[in-house]
């Protein structure tokens, strides 16, 4: 799926067609990992600035080349200014979300499960975006990707403590809608409802996505990748 069309960005995230697994992060993207990346984007990307993801809200501001990445942290989530630097996310439930801002020329990727959502890892990338960059958030535009949603996302008694206003009751059992408290946050943060734009895909439920808590240690992971042009 592409997003910011016609922009000086390449935004796009992946379904089940490519697995974006990685063994070795400071290692080159496979050969049918570009290939497939070539297609979708008409861009030949090698190597993406990409670490392990923790769950937690660090945001890197990557700089340089990709390749950069191997002496950074890992981290959830990622910014930059610079052109022909491709950053990445990988994700099978998980919110993967999108930042781009057209006027300072800006973009930012989020990896947000329960626990980044939880300590609000999108607010975070927005704030760094403004701190570094000078982003206004009235310019910022934002996609929430697909993402397990709360037809599937069951869950125990303490995600009440979690999500108070996120939990949904069905048949006796809980449920969350994560994205919705990502959505929230983006708001919050001075994002424009018009400049938000939310899939709403189930991972779980559209066997064209990953998914983690359906097909567990079997599941691949798609990405989410953006490089400013
Ligand atoms: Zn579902």
């Amino acid at each position: 799926m592409r997003f910011f069309e016609g922009q000086d960005v390449v935004a796009f995230i992946s379904d089940k067609s490519m697995d974006f697994q990685p063994t070795d992060f400071d290692a080159p993207l496979l050969l049918k990992q570009r290939e497939y990346l070539k297609k979708e984007c008409s861009l030949d990307v090698p190597f993406v600035f990409w670490r392990k993801q923790v769950h937690g809200d660090d945001v890197l501001v990557a700089k340089d080349s990709p390749r950069s990445a191997s002496g950074c942290p890992d981290a959830d989530a990622y910014v930059t200014c610079q052109s022909n630097l491709p950053l990445a996310i990988r994700t099978a439930d998980c919110v993967p979300i999108l930042f781009f801002d057209p006027v300072k020329h800006a973009i930012g990727v989020a990896h947000a499960g329960w626990k980044g959502t939880h300590k609000e890892i999108a607010l975070k990338t927005i704030e760094r975006m403004k701190n570094v960059f000078g982003s206004k958030p009235e310019d910022i535009q934002v996609v929430l990707g697909p993402s397990i949603q709360p037809c599937c996302y069951q869950v125990g008694e303490e995600f009440r403590q979690y999500f108070p206003n996120e939990i949904i009751e069905r048949a006796g059992k809980l449920y969350v809608d994560i994205t919705k408290s990502n959505y929230k946050q983006l708001l919050k943060a001075g994002i424009k409802k018009e400049n938000i734009k939310n899939t709403g895909i189930c991972t779980c439920c559209n066997p064209k996505y990953f998914s983690f808590r359906r097909d567990a240690e079997k599941s691949g992971r798609m990405i989410s990748l953006m490089v400013l042009l």
